[in-house]
This record gives C-alpha cells, sequence and structure tokens, in this order.
C-alpha cells in the first residue's frame, strides 16, 4: 500500500473501530495516478477516478481543488471492476484429510472480499440460513463480499445435491416444479438453481430430472422474473438446457467437444457459460504440480494446516481416486471445449464452484481467470466474465463507469499483460471505501 493509502485505512479504523467495512459511510475519493481498465470496452484511460458517495461520478485530468475526499497517490496501479464468483457454496473449504474449513457465508465472504472477490453467488445452501444470511447482510451492512444466494438445488430423488444431507427441494415431475419453484420464488432468491445432469463421475451416475420436469422449473423461474442456472453434465445437456430456457449452464462436459450445432442454440437461446475449469481439474493439478500451493495470495487466504492436507493426504486418499481419474481425462478436453466456445462468442462468467475439493473460496476466482486464459480467452474477455458481464447478470452496477458503484480491485500490475496480475492486489474498494483487508483476516 501506498502511505496515503495506509494513513486512510488508519482512518476508518480510528473513526469506526469495530465496525464493518460497509457501514462505513461512503467516502468521496480521488484515486490519482493508475491505468483505470474497463473490460466492457476493453478500454484503458489515465486520469484521477473521483468517487462520490461510493459512485464513481467522473473521470477528471486531476484532482479539482474543491474535491471534499481523500486523494490517494495509486501511481503505476492498475484499477479494474471488483471480480465475481459466480458460482460457489459458502459453507467453507475442503480438505482432503477430512474435516472441511467451516467458514459459513460471513467467512466465505470476508475471505473472498480479501482476495478482491466482492460478489459471490452462493448456488446451493441450507435454504432458510443462506437467504436470511443475504437478507441480514443487505439490510444492515456487514463485512465481506455481497452474498447473492439461489437457496436450494431443485434437483430429482437422490438426485445430485441430495447427497450432502442437506435438505434441498426435489421436483420428480412438472406439477411439483411449478409448485416448489413458486414456492421459493415468495422467498426472493437472486436466481433459480437446477440440476439436469446425466454424466457418470469416476463411475458414479444420480438420477436426474426429465426434460419436461427441467421446462416447468426453467418456465416457472421465468414467470417469476428470476434466472435460472442449470447444472449440466454432458453436452445433451447443455443443448437441453439452453432450448428450454435456462439463462445459464454450469460445469463443462467431456471429453468429447462440443457437438457442431451447440453454439448456435447457446448463441440464439442468449445462454451464459459458467464453465467451472478450476473445480474440475485443480485437485489433480495441484497433486502434479504442488508449487500451485505456494502462491502467496493463497498462503495468505488458506490456513498453512489445510493447505499441507493436499500435500499430504490428497493422493493417500483412496476415495478420492476416481474424482482425480476423472479429473485428468477431462483437463485438457475442457480447455479445448472452453476455448472453442469462447472464440464463437458465447459469453462467460467465473464460478469457482467454492466448497469442493481443490477449490477455495476467493481465491480460485483468480485460477478461473488464468484457466480461462489457459483455455483460449484473451486477458480481456477473461476479466470481463468475472467482472462486466458478472455485474450484467446480477442486475448490479459496479466499475469504473459514471454511475458504477466503486467497488474496485487496485492491481500492482497490469492484468492485461497477464491475468495472474489480478492475484497482487494492492487494495479493495467497496463501494467508495477502501477495505481494511486485515481485519477482514479473522476468519482464519
Ligand atoms: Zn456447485
Amino acid at each position: 500500500m501506498t502511505r496515503n493509502c495506509f494513513v486512510l485505512v488508519a482512518t476508518l479504523a480510528v473513526v469506526a473501530p469495530g465496525l464493518s467495512t460497509r457501514s462505513v459511510t461512503a467516502q468521496d475519493l480521488a484515486l490519482s495516478g493508475a491505468a483505470i481498465l474497463n473490460p466492457a470496452d476493453e478500454s484503458m484511460r489515465h486520469g484521477v477516478l473521483l468517487i462520490e458517495n461510493g459512485t464513481v461520478s467522473r473521470v477528471a485530468e486531476a484532482v479539482p481543488p474543491d474535491f471534499p475526499g481523500e486523494t490517494l497517490d495509486l501511481a503505476g496501479k492498475f484499477i479494474i471492476p471488483a471480480l465475481a464468483d459466480m458460482h460457489s457454496h459458502t459453507f467453507g473449504n475442503m480438505s482432503p484429510a477430512g474435516m472441511p474449513q467451516l467458514l459459513g457465508p460471513p467467512g466465505t465472504a470476508n475471505a473472498a472480499l480479501y482476495t478482491g472477490v466482492a460478489f459471490v453467488l452462493d448456488l446451493f445452501s441450507p435454504e432458510e440460513m443462506i437467504l436470511s444470511f443475504r437478507d441480514r447482510q443487505r439490510a444492515e451492512g456487514g463485512q465481506g463480499a455481497q452474498i447473492f444466494a439461489a437457496g436450494p438445488c431443485f434437483t430429482a430423488t437422490n438426485g445430485h445435491c441430495s447427497e450432502y444431507g442437506i435438505p434441498t427441494r426435489i421436483v420428480n415431475t412438472p406439477e411439483e416444479a411449478r409448485r416448489e419453484v413458486a414456492d421459493l420464488a415468495a422467498a426472493g432468491p437472486d436466481v433459480v438453481k437446477v440440476v439436469y445432469d446425466h454424466q457418470s463421475y469416476g463411475g458414479r451416475t444420480f438420477p436426474t430430472i426429465d426434460l419436461p420436469t427441467l421446462t416447468a422449473v426453467l418456465e416457472t423461474a421465468r414467470e417469476h422474473g428470476l434466472r435460472a442456472i442449470v447444472h449440466v453434465g454432458t453436452w445433451q445437456d447443455i443443448r437441453d438446457a439452453a432450448l428450454a430456457g435456462a439463462s445459464a449452464v454450469t460445469h463443462t462436459p467431456g471429453p468429447d467437444p462440443p457437438p457442431p450445432d451447440l453454439v448456435e442454440i447457446l448463441l440464439h437461446a442468449g445462454t451464459i457459460h459458467i464453465p467451472t475449469l478450476a473445480v474440475q481439474s485443480e485437485f489433480a493439478r495441484m497433486l502434479d504440480d504442488p508449487a500451485l500451493l505456494d502462491d502467496p495470495l493463497l498462503v495468505e487466504t488458506v490456513p498453512a494446516a489445510l493447505l499441507d492436507a493436499y500435500r499430504t493426504d490428497a493422493s493417500a486418499n483412496p476415495q478420492l481416486e476416481g474424482w482425480l481419474a476423472f479429473q485428468r481425462t477431462l483437463m485438457e478436453p475442457n480447455l479445448a471445449a472452453v476455448g472453442a466456445l469462447a472464440a464463437a462468442g458465447v459469453p462467460m462468467l467465473t464460478g469457482t464452484d467454492g466448497g469442493n475439493f481443490g477449490v477455495f473460496q476467493g481465491y480460485s476466482v483468480h485460477r478461473e481467470l488464468e484457466l480461462l486464459v489457459d483455455a483460449g480467452l484473451s486477458s480481456w474477455a477473461a476479466l470481463r466474465a468475472a467482472t462486466t458481464e458478472a455485474a450484467r447478470f446480477l442486475d448490479r452496477r459496479w466499475g469504473v463507469e459514471p454511475g458504477d458503484e466503486a467497488t474496485l480491485l487496485v492491481l500492482d500490475a497490469s492484468p492485461v499483460d497477464a491475468v495472474a496480475n489480478t492475484k497482487r492486489v494492492h487494495a479493495v474498494i467497496q463501494a467508495g471505501v477502501v477495505v481494511d483487508r486485515e481485519a477482514l483476516r479473522s476468519w482464519r
């Protein structure tokens, strides 16, 4: 941090001891000297980004003499909109040693924001718990990333999502689907999550809902003004989901490549892809290359004992062998498939599937960005998937344009030159307030 930045954080701590970052009144701030990047139009501007009442007001050539707020000297830095994780489960982080790191939504929100991920979409947690947490956070503020939530996961009897012992909503017929989605809609979820999955995972298959039931889920969600995200396993699942009106599909099938007609179907339907490359490959990658566990931002974010479990226990757990073999089979074909879909113009969003093996809350969004670039996306396209496209999906505005909520990430190096530079977090700004990142570390 620059001296100015440090002083500001120290001032906030004095003014508002013990208060959460978002309950500090939104600031007027002038961000001076940095390159200002907008992934939406791939623009890079130089100037002073002025923030008033938590909202970007304009980019000026210099700090206006009557500007009421603080000025941060960010010479040599890079400003981008803060990142979003569009597929997570906020209970915590899995460990190959057994006991997971239980963070819950508050700890996950803190861990995410520490890494510059200011928006997290939870796609299945205990319904009442996650929706009431979200409501409380929205009403009262509170530390950490803003949580958005699907609530339950719509699935068949004994279908995927039902295996965790967490109550969810079971739908086996179109009638049940209409009734249950309408009932959930009254609780105000941000999206609807549904499983339609004919894939076999390391020899394990689950029952799944039929196409009429999927169609009824999607139609009822639309009637209630809700976007629906479909967990898919095969290319045919994606085809069915897109034709039935899914807003987005999540996960990437393989090892066969996407069928030739799929791009046209996705583009025509306007269906977005949330590939989740990290959850589909990182566990195996870590075993092959333990240096992945030494990344400085990861080491700051996750307890050493949990990372050690990935170094020592991962290959010793026979229950995980099938899953690892599945990852090795899919790794390269998944990259090729995502590259082909992105090159054809299919819009993408970053999602980690946090709460599963090999991914970590917040941090793994940065890895997903790197994997998207490995798949062939440009740095700009990957950044769009984590920022401006995510904002559009959530019906929110945050970023660097006038009128945007000033929720931003300040980086020490250009994420366009190398997308891995999103990990070089200099500061996180949430609605115009410089986040006290150290105060967020209490989750550990
Ligand atoms: Zn998931």
